[in-house]
Order: structure tokens, then sequence, then C-alpha cells
């Protein structure tokens, strides 16, 4: 079949997701004739969903070493962080019209907290750059020559001739986005090895018929400990979100990769217990709780601790502590002021389940990187083919390093495909 000029393209960048836009973009910066196609409509779905619609973008950490080292395979994305460090992504939106701001923990967001101006400046960038765009253009398959090159990409109604493919298809969770973990079945077909995609930063199910008495509530700065037949397996401290099933929140989305480790080798007897004031040893927090019932002697328990702990929180608090809520500050005996402490010390909850994919943040799993040179995304099995995003086996936690390993891998694989003309 004759091969149309409009169809021949030096990069094929598969997937309109962070990663993919990224990478084309960069791929055109270095000269490169580049086609950027998605199944769905119009790019960046998942993007938009990020941060709340608020998009946090990445981490105020320029060390690659010490960002590394907080993702499954770290090792593996520092040549891409060297090459795209936070601070680079940082500049790239604030040249191109989107100013950036840090909040807690190192999160950073537009200025604006609108995911959208991120998306129009890469959309920007990219035409910019003169990209074509190819929407609603769904990928099914490839074809490849005696040399393992990929020769032909087909969609379901046209054909494309790449010189190289960048597949940044991502990962499995809500599918709705459009990413359905096409692209491990393609890297599989091309000989790849895809480790088995699973949900991660996943909200937490609990049984405790309690909890739901807390939904809503938000606390900052806690930490869980996971214990399985009462041994300790970890512990991890943040912000928490009670839910009516259970628990949310970064602490408990981080906490989830964790668990999915523990519950992979068994999956019974895992409880959690929230110490609430984990910078407080017992001692120092009884210290506190004696002098607040001193100095509120004549109120009932129920009107205490009203700087210890919100009121929604607290209420739950005193009824799970089981003691008499009348009974005046006085009058509360150590025992009583022991058994406050250690319940706020040792709030315990039992693992029910992890939500799966239809609520993961990321998948974890994807293309082994084993496969793939760290320092161009190539693959080292299809000569002109590259990897970017989370299509790859490797994954951060919450606070906007997933967004990175996507703007450092599809920046790579972009200049690394643009340079293997
Ligand atoms: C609710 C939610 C909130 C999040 N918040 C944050 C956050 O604040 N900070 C952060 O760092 N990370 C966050 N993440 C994670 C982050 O959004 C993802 O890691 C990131 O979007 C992955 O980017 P990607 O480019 O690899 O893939 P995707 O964004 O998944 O894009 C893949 C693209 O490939 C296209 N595609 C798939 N198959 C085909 C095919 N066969 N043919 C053509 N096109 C195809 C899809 O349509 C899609 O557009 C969040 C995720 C979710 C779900």
């Amino acid at each position: 079949m004759k091969k149309l000029i409009e169809e021949q393209f030096d990069v094929v960048v598969i997937g309109a997701g962070p990663a993919g836009m990224m990478a084309a973009i960069r791929a055109a910066q270095k000269g490169a004739r580049v086609a950027l196609v998605d199944k769905k409509e119009e790019p960046g779905k998942k993007l938009l969903m990020a941060g709340g619609g608020r998009c946090n973008m990445t981490q105020d950490e320029n060390n690659i070493v010490e960002l590394s080292n907080l993702y499954k395979n770290g090792r593996f994305l520092l040549s891409a962080f060297g090459a795209f460090r936070p601070g680079n992504v940082r500049e790239f939106f604030e040249g191109h019209g989107v100013p950036t701001k840090v909040e807690k923990s190192g999160r950073v967001f537009p200025v604006s907290d609108k995911g959208q101006d991120v998306l129009e400046a890469l959309i920007k960038a990219a035409k910019e750059n003169g990209i074509t765009f190819l929407y609603k253009a769904h990928v099914v398959d490839f074809s490849l020559n005696s040399e393992n090159e990929i020769v032909k990409i087909k969609l379901k109604k046209r054909e494309l001739y790449p010189k190289n493919v960048i597949i940044a298809t991502g990962g499995m969770s809500y599918p709705a986005t459009g990413s359905m973990g096409d692209g491990y079945a393609w890297a599989e077909k091309m000989g790849h090895k895809i480790i088995e995609p699973k949900p991660v930063l996943v909200p937490i199910k609990t049984t405790d018929d309690w909890v739901g008495e807390l939904q809503g509530v938000s606390v900052s700065s806690v930490s869980i400990s996971v214990f399985q037949h009462n041994k300790k397996q970890f512990s991890d401290s943040g912000d928490l979100m009670f839910a009516h099933f259970g628990l949310s929140g970064p602490l408990a989305l981080n906490m989830s990769r964790g668990i999915g480790k523990v519950l992979a080798k068994d999956e019974s007897d895992i409880k959690l217990v929230i110490d609430l004031k984990p910078y407080l040893s017992a001692e120092q927090l009884d210290e506190i709780v004696r002098k607040d019932f001193e100095r509120n002697a004549d109120k009932k328990l129920n009107n205490c601790l009203a700087d210890v702990f919100s009121p929604k929180l607290l209420d739950f608090l005193f009824r799970y502590s089981g003691l008499d809520l009348e009974k005046h500050a006085a009058k509360i005996s150590r025992k009583e002021r022991m058994h406050l402490v250690n319940l706020f010390k040792h709030l315990e909850m039992n693992l029910d389940s992890l939500f799966g994919f239809d609520r993961a943040m990321v998948t974890s799993g994807g293309v082994s990187t084993k496969e793939i040179d760290s320092k161009t995304m190539k693959s080292r099995i299809v000569k002109n083919l590259f990897f970017a995003g989370e299509v790859l086996d490797a994954d951060g936690p919450t606070g906007g390093y997933n967004l990175q390993l996507c703007w450092s891998t599809g920046f790579l694989a972009g200049e690394s495909a643009a340079k293997n003309l």
C-alpha cells in the first residue's frame, strides 16, 4: 500500500496524557515531525482529575536521589529525573504562563488552583511546536519488520508509518479516562515482560461499624501502624480523612501501597492502629489532658479538651471511650484519664480490604523496567520503541510524585526518540 506523506512521522506518541504530551513536545522541540495519538476525543482526561482538579503537578524536591528513593524502581528513574527535574517542570509551566506555588508537604500546584491551566499550557506548547494531534484515534496493533522495528501502527480507521514510537498509554485505573491497559498487551506481544498491574494509592475499607460516625473528619499529622497477627508490619504518618467505608486522604492512600504487599502474603487479621498525637509521648499527652481537666474542673467531661481535637472527633472519642460523659472533670480518676490517653494514641481499626482499580489513583506494575534502557527510555527489544509514564513498572506516593514520573520519563523518551532518527 502507498504511504501517504501525511501518515509518516518521525515520532508517533500514543497517549495524550501528561507523559505522552511532554514526550511529544520534547521530540518536536528537538526537530522531529511528531504525531500525538489518543483514542479519546480530547487529551489529558486523567490529568484534569489530578489533585481534585487542582493538579498537584510535582514536588518541591530537587535532590533526585532523595526523590527516586520514594518510588518503586526509583533507581531506574534516576536518569529521567536528572534530565527533567521538579524544578524544570516548574520552569516549563511558568514559562508557559502557569505560575506555581508550594503547599504543605512540598506539594506543587498552579497558583490558579486549576488543572485546566496545566493542560492548556501543554496543548499550547504542543501546537507551537507543530505537533499533529489525532483524536478518536484508537491504536489496535503494530507491524514489525524482520529487524524488530515497528513499521506500521494500525488504528481502527487508518494506518501510520512511524520512524519511532512512544507508548504512553497510562495504567488501568479510572478506565473512563481512556487508560485501560492497552499498552501492556502491545508491549507483551512485542516481547516485553509485564509485571502484574495492581491498583495502588487506594482508600482503605475497614470493618468497624463506628467509622461512619467520623465520615468527613480530617486529622493532620497522625500516624498509623499496621499489625498482622499482632506483629507490627510497618507504620507511616501524614494527613488522614475518615470516610463512611474507612480511611482516605494522603496517609491512607500512601499506606495502601504497603498494605497491598501485606495482603498479598496473608489477608487475615490485619489491624490499623491510629496514633492521633504521634508527636507527643503518652506521658506528655497525659500532662496536657490533666492540665485541661484541672482548668475545667467544674465542667462535664464532654466539655473538656476542646483545644486538643476537633469537635466531631472529640465527641466520637468521648462516646467510644465508654466513660460517663456527665461526670465533672475534677472527678475523673487517673485510671479513666489514662484510658482516654490510651485511646487517643491507639485508636484501633480492623482492615476489610483495599479498593480496586475503580478508585486507584495509580497502577503499580506494568512494562518491566529491566528491558528498557533507563538512560533513553528505549526498549531493549524493539529498536524504535520507547515508553513513558504510568505504563512503566514504576510508581510513587501521593504528593505530585506520579506526575513528576510522567513529566521526566516523557521528556527523556521524547528527546531520545528525536535523536533516534
Ligand atoms: C483521581 C486521580 C487523581 C490524581 N491526582 C494526582 C495528583 O494530584 N498528582 C500526581 O502526581 N498524580 C495524580 N494522579 C496520577 C496521575 O494522574 C497519573 O499517574 C497520570 O495521569 C498518568 O499519566 P500517563 O500520561 O502515563 O497516562 P494517562 O494520563 O492515563 O493517559 C493515557 C492516555 O492514553 C490514551 N490511550 C490508551 N490506550 C489507547 C489506545 N489504544 N489508543 C490511543 N490512545 C490510547 C488514553 O486515552 C489516555 O489519554 C491522579 C490520578 C487519579 C486517578
